[in-house]
């Protein structure tokens, strides 16, 4: 999250522009926003969502004691622990670890805290090779573009152009067929896995009771990439903890019905240290990196604590309507969608990412498709708040006051009634030379014209509905004239 000031916009129009991005964001949220929704109407435990928020905002108040408790039980196995304050110490840390074991290659399993901490960069300027071995991302890191979504990371390309990606990086002959494509990946991929002398992931869950973390894929290789090379990292964020098994298999289970639809993924790989005697498989060396990075303020707020209860699902892309037109890149992060909205502002400057939260509807639908019912349109409100008056607490200034004032000024009107229906004979007035033949405004002026850059505007009707009900049941209101063709 190194980026710039945000390209939100830019990004945002060149989403909308593309008809492919535009296809494949219809059919991924017609087939998992709406399968995620009628699984959890359909679900024979209707409590087991409420129970996993419940542990999973437990957890976060007791996080120093499970921590403790889950680092004591990885070193007890042999394990290594490290807590980085920065993402810079995370990525001190891991270099430490390749320099030390003189690591050449290091493949990855999918991590968006990787991505966060920007430690790809770090080891190639070490001379360091970094394959990524999920399908997804390897496609795109082969294009050299950013993930665009959580669990689908390249949905913004299609077959065609994946086909064409495979013939130029791989040499093989151009194919469209994705099991052809997906057996070319395969190929290349066992070749670097096999001669990898570093695996670094992610976690998506450890659990402090047993001292294991664990990773869930679809395509086996996680557990290569954390078992075959003799050195293995996990990047894991502070909150990414459940205390007891019992809650780990739960909250599992929400994450992969959130993420895919699966009851189960195909792999979920239990980790929990080095090889030993008694267990012959497995990496010689164990290291897990509990990142804090910003996680540590939003804990301290009660306000936005509760999006650390994030599972990382991705189901909140799935049905979001702003995700589902601008698609991932617009929001320059790993975290994209209403959850990338809230954490990424959190996490690296709520005034740098101040288009993030603007941007997002609060039409509700995140919360409700939401594994944990986390409320997303409550935060995405809290940070408009911070933005319009600024915040000590997130050293946040406030963003532009002539919106902030604009906005007061429109609060005080709608709740003064008389004024309201004054202004509103006024503005019917002033806005005949702006509405056209189609009976819409096309263009705004000033401050107000973004409203009209992408869609037309309704003019404000020749008979509101509060002017409409006054005539109908006022005992004073005398009889108004038929409103007009031309009015209408
Ligand atoms: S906010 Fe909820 S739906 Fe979105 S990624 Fe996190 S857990 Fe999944």
């Amino acid at each position: 999250m190194n980026s710039p000031k945000s390209a939100y916009r830019e990004e945002a129009k060149k989403g909308l522009a593309s008809p492919r991005l535009q296809a494949s964001l219809h059919n991924l949220q017609d087939r998992f926003g709406k399968g995620a929704m009628e699984l959890w109407a359909t679900m024979d435990d209707q409590d087991m969502r409420k129970r996993v928020k419940k542990s999973r905002m437990k957890n976060l108040e007791h996080l120093d004691i499970i921590l403790a408790e889950l680092a004591e039980n990885v070193t007890a196995r042999g394990g290594n622990i490290y807590f980085a304050e920065t993402a810079q110490d995370a990525i001190n840390y891991t270099l430490e670890v390749a320099r030390k074991n003189q690591v050449k290659r290091v493949v990855k399993g999918k991590s968006m805290i990787s991505m966060e901490v920007g430690i790809d960069p770090a080891l190639e300027a070490e001379g360091i090779e970094v394959v990524e071995t999920d399908l997804g991302e390897y496609i795109v890191q082969l294009a050299g573009d950013p993930p665009s979504h959580i669990i689908a990371p390249c949905i913004h390309m299609d077959r065609n152009q994946i086909g064409e990606l495979f013939a130029e990086k791989l040499g093989i002959d151009f194919t469209n067929d994705p099991p052809a494509l997906t057996l070319a990946a395969r190929k290349a991929l066992r070749e670097k896995l096999l001669s990898a002398d570093m695996g670094l992931t992610g976690c998506n869950l450890a659990c402090s009771e047993t001292g294991h973390i664990s990773l869930v894929s679809n395509e086996g290789n996680i557990r290569m990439a954390t078992t075959m090379p003799p050195v293995h990292v996990a990047l894991m964020g502070m909150e990414r903890i459940v205390a007891t098994l019992e809650e780990h298999r739960e909250t599992i289970q929400l994450l992969t019905r959130g993420a895919t639809l699966q009851k189960l993924s195909t792999y979920v790989s239990f980790l929990g240290g080095p090889s030993s005697d008694d267990d012959p498989d497995g990496p010689k060396e164990f290291h897990l990196v509990i990142i804090d990075n910003g996680r540590s303020n939003i804990l301290a707020d009660p306000e936005f604590r509760e999006v650390l209860a994030c599972i990382r699902c991705g189901a909140c892309l799935n049905i979001c309507p702003v995700y589902g037109r601008i698609g991932g890149h617009a929001y320059n992060s790993p975290y994209c969608g209403p959850i990338g909205a809230v954490v990424t502002p959190l996490l690296d400057g709520i005034n740098k990412h101040a288009d993030l939260c603007k941007g997002e509807t609060l039409c509700g639908a995140c919360k409700d498709i939401c594994p944990v019912e986390i409320d997303l349109p409550r935060m995405l409100a809290a940070l408009r708040h911070k933005l319009a008056y600024g915040s000590d607490r997130w050293n946040t200034r406030q963003h532009n006051s002539v919106e902030a004032y604009t906005f007061s000024l429109w609060g005080f009107i709608v709740t003064k009634s008389s004024l309201y229906q004054k202004l509103i004979k006024i503005g019917r007035f002033f806005q005949r030379p702006f509405v056209k033949k189609n009976k819409m405004i096309r263009k705004m002026a000033g401050i107000a014209s973004g409203w009209t850059d992408e869609r037309d505007l309704p003019p404000i009707a020749q008979r509101t509905f509060a002017e409409l009900w006054e005539e109908k049941y006022s005992k004073n209101s005398s009889p108004q004239p038929p409103v007009t063709e031309e009015e209408k």
